[in-house]
This record gives structure tokens, C-alpha cells and sequence, in this order.
């Protein structure tokens, strides 16, 4: 590390402890907003693990001692609900795989055409239709172009970059001419998540992984403090959902609750989802599965479900859904192996009032309040407020003022 960065990263840090100096808030119109998603990030990680830089941006900012995901806690639909404040049954990626029956087209995590991200509009179109240039260094839907417009500076998805160079793409964009320069940017950081599969939210390679991304955080707020742009930048950090711990030992198999010919299997893991096909009475097969379900298993047809998880709306998602305990999946006997099962120590994508899904909001910043610590709020409302502290109008969406009214200073 070079003495000059050191300076910045330890006067950054300065700031961030509240140590450095304090001037009079930037216009409105000059202030920038970056939001960073560090996937899998759990709620209770900032207490339980070393995260100063994370700890002292919550402290002296807003902070929501956790955030509830939307049904299904899985990375993309949670991801384009932060952004567009709808629930993924209104925006349309209501999991990370699905099947559409009415084209007969498969999404996937790889799928950037503009037919699956036109359902919910992104802040960074919110942004652009407004007149505030947007830069996205990955985010869920951000290589999309949405019914004719895109962010004006976009990264594809590049699993390989490290944070620090996701950190540092983005400072490219914001070290511009200020008639270039974004106002808006967002980042992803994906190492907690991986940990937490690989070795569960209660390994030391987690906790290092928080750890390494903490660094990235403080790393981004030296490089705004070298370009001058720290005092009048917002800072919203996020994550998408939470972990939890599973075992082998802790699976359901799907064969043994129902006749498999008679389905088409859309979703397995933390919860599961059949579409009966053609000519199969529907209630009477759920009847059927929910007669042979372990206690552990809900068995809902969808329009059954319950209504605060939001998911019974639309063909695409699967008629027969069952969910699981925290800690249990449901698994296809056919496609399931002990010994792959026991390479992965954690997961997520469980009802959202779980405790272990709960995920991570942390704003700080000019135009948020200080020293605010709220109560577990709802990721619907994520996106008025990113609107509110860039002053954009926002779109129609799910989400109300709650966070607005928490947050944001006036
Ligand atoms: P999951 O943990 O199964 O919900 O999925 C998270 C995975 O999504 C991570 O391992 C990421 O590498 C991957 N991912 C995140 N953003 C993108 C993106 N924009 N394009 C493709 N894959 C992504
Ligand atoms: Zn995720
Ligand atoms: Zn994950």
C-alpha cells in the first residue's frame, strides 16, 4: 500500500469515527448517491464479526437493526425489488430460475434481455428519465436495456473482479469531469455470500470474507475522499437476505411426498415449487402432498399462500409450493448426492420473518439523519428512499414513505 493511499484510507477512517471535520451540507443537486449490495450479507454479521468501517458508517448514520427481505430470500428477486420497490411477484424475477408457461421460456441468472427486466423500472432509469446520469458496477438487471434506456456507464458481471477493483471501476466513473461524472452508482460484492454457502455464517472463512469486504467499504470512502466528492457523497449499504446452516441430515425429498411424473419440479432448496401437468387436478394433488408432508413442510397451493409473503399473483409462479422449517430443503431424491450436499454448510430463500434471512441496511451521508438505528424494516422501501436522496420522482411501487421519513434529513 502506498503512503499516500494509507493517508487517505486513515483520514477516511478519521471521518467515518466521526473525528474528521464537519461543513455545511452540499445542494441537493450536488450530492451523489452510491449503493452497494454485499450479497448475503446477515443483519447480525455487523455485531458479531470484525467490520469497523461498516460498524462506524451504522453508527453515524441510519441504521435498521435488520432488514426484511421479499419471498423468496434468493439473490435476484431481492435484488431487483431493492431497486424498484416491488415485490418480485409485481416486477417479475419472482426467483433466480423459473419457468414462464405462458412463451415456454426459462429465466436464469445469465439473462439480461430486456423482456424479463421491463416488469418493475430500476432507480437507474428512474434516474436517467430524470436527468441524472447512473453507473452501475454490477447489479442484478443493470446490463438490461429497459424499453430504450440504459444506465449511462454499466460493467457486465465479471464474477473474477476482486472488491477491490469493483471499488476502484466504480471511483473510475465518479473521478470524471464533473459534466460526465454519474450521480448515481451502485456496486456489488458477492464474497460473504459465497463463504456463507461454502462454509456457513458461523465460519471463520465468513467471518473473514465480511471482514475483506469491509476493507473494500473503507477503500471506497478514501478514494471519495482523494477525489473530493466524500462530503457530498450518500452512501447506501445493503444486502439482499440473509444464512443459514444446513445439513445433509436436514432434507425432505420431494419423491417421497408425490408422484414426480405427474409435475414439472420449478424450484427446490429452502422451499420448493410443482406445476402439475396438463389434465392433473390441482387441489387434489396438493391435498395429496400435504397428507404425506413431515411436520417441517407447508404445503400452499398459490393462490393459498399467505398473503404477507406476497407470492400468489401470476402463471409464472408455480401453482404448488412448499415450504420449509429454517434449516430444511426439499430436494429431488434423482438429482440430490450426500456427498455434493455435504460441500455446502449454507443457504437462504426461506420465509423472510425467519430470523437468520433477515439482511443489512446501513445509509450514510448529507442528506440522511445521524445516530438513527430503526427497527426491522421491509426492502420494498428501499427504493423510495434512494429516489428521496437523489430528489427523483419515484415510480409507482410497493414500498411507502416509512424509510423516507426515517431517514432522510429534510
Ligand atoms: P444465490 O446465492 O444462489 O442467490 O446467487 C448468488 C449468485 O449470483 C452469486 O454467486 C453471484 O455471483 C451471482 N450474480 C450476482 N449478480 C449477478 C449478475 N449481475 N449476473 C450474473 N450473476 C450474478
Ligand atoms: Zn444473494
Ligand atoms: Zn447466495
Amino acid at each position: 500500500m502506498s503512503s499516500r493511499f494509507f493517508f487517505h484510507l486513515v483520514a477516511g477512517l478519521l471521518v467515518i469515527l466521526g473525528l474528521g471535520s464537519c461543513t455545511t451540507p452540499p445542494a441537493p443537486r450536488d450530492q451523489l448517491l452510491i449503493v452497494l449490495s454485499i450479497d448475503g450479507f446477515r443483519w447480525d454479521y455487523l455485531q458479531k464479526y470484525d467490520a469497523p468501517t461498516l460498524r462506524a458508517l451504522a453508527r453515524g448514520g441510519v441504521h435498521a437493526t435488520r432488514m426484511s427481505p421479499s419471498f423468496p430470500s434468493k439473490t435476484f428477486p431481492n435484488h431487483y425489488t431493492l431497486v424498484t420497490g416491488l415485490r418480485p411477484e409485481h416486477h417479475g424475477i419472482i426467483a433466480n430460475w423459473f419457468y414462464d408457461p405462458v412463451d415456454n421460456v426459462k429465466f436464469d441468472m445469465g439473462k439480461t434481455e430486456s423482456r424479463w427486466w421491463e416488469g418493475g423500472e430500476p432507480v437507474w432509469i428512474t434516474a436517467e428519465k430524470q436527468g441524472v446520469r447512473s453507473a452501475c458496477f454490477f447489479w442484478p438487471g443493470s446490463e438490461a436495456v429497459y424499453h430504450g434506456l440504459r444506465p449511462a456507464f454499466v460493467k457486465p458481471f465479471d464474477k473474477k473482479l476482486t472488491v477491490a477493483q469493483r471499488v476502484d471501476g466504480l471511483l473510475a466513473w465518479f473521478a470524471l469531469p464533473a459534466e460526465q461524472r454519474p450521480r448515481l452508482g451502485t456496486l456489488y460484492f458477492d464474497l460473504v455470500d459465497d463463504a456463507g454457502h461454502k462454509f456457513g455464517p458461523l465460519a471463520p472463512e465468513t467471518a473473514a470474507a465480511v471482514k475483506e469486504a469491509d476493507g473494500a467499504v473503507a477503500r471506497l470512502w478514501a478514494g471519495l475522499e482523494k477525489l473530493g466528492l466524500r462530503d457530498r457523497t450518500n452512501l447506501v449499504i445493503v444486502s439482499d437476505h440473509g444464512m443459514s446452516e444446513i445439513s445433509p441430515e436436514q432434507t425432505v425429498f420431494l419423491e417421497d411426498l408425490m408422484d414426480l411424473s405427474q409435475v414439472r419440479v420449478e424450484a427446490t432448496g429452502p422451499y420448493a415449487g410443482v406445476r402439475p401437468k396438463a389434465g392433473v387436478d390441482v387441489a387434489a394433488f396438493a391435498a395429496g402432498i400435504r397428507a404425506k408432508a413431515p411436520p417441517q413442510v407447508k404445503v400452499y397451493l398459490r393462490a393459498e399462500m399467505p398473503a404477507r409473503l406476497n407470492y400468489d399473483t401470476g402463471d409464472v409462479i408455480p401453482p404448488i409450493l412448499l415450504l420449509v422449517d429454517d434449516h430444511w430443503q426439499i430436494e429431488e431424491r434423482g438429482r440430490w448426492s450426500y456427498l455434493q450436499a455435504r460441500d455446502s454448510r449454507g443457504n437462504h430463500g426461506w420465509d423472510p420473518a425467519t430470523s437468520n434471512m433477515g439482511a443489512l441496511f446501513i445509509a450514510r451521508g448529507p442528506a440522511f439523519k445521524r445516530g438513527v438505528e430503526i427497527p426491522d424494516v421491509d426492502n420494498i422501501h428501499v427504493y423510495n428512499l434512494l429516489c428521496a436522496a437523489l430528489g427523483l420522482k419515484p415510480a409507482p411501487n410497493d414500498g411507502d414513505q416509512r424509510l423516507v421519513k426515517a431517514a432522510l434529513r429534510r
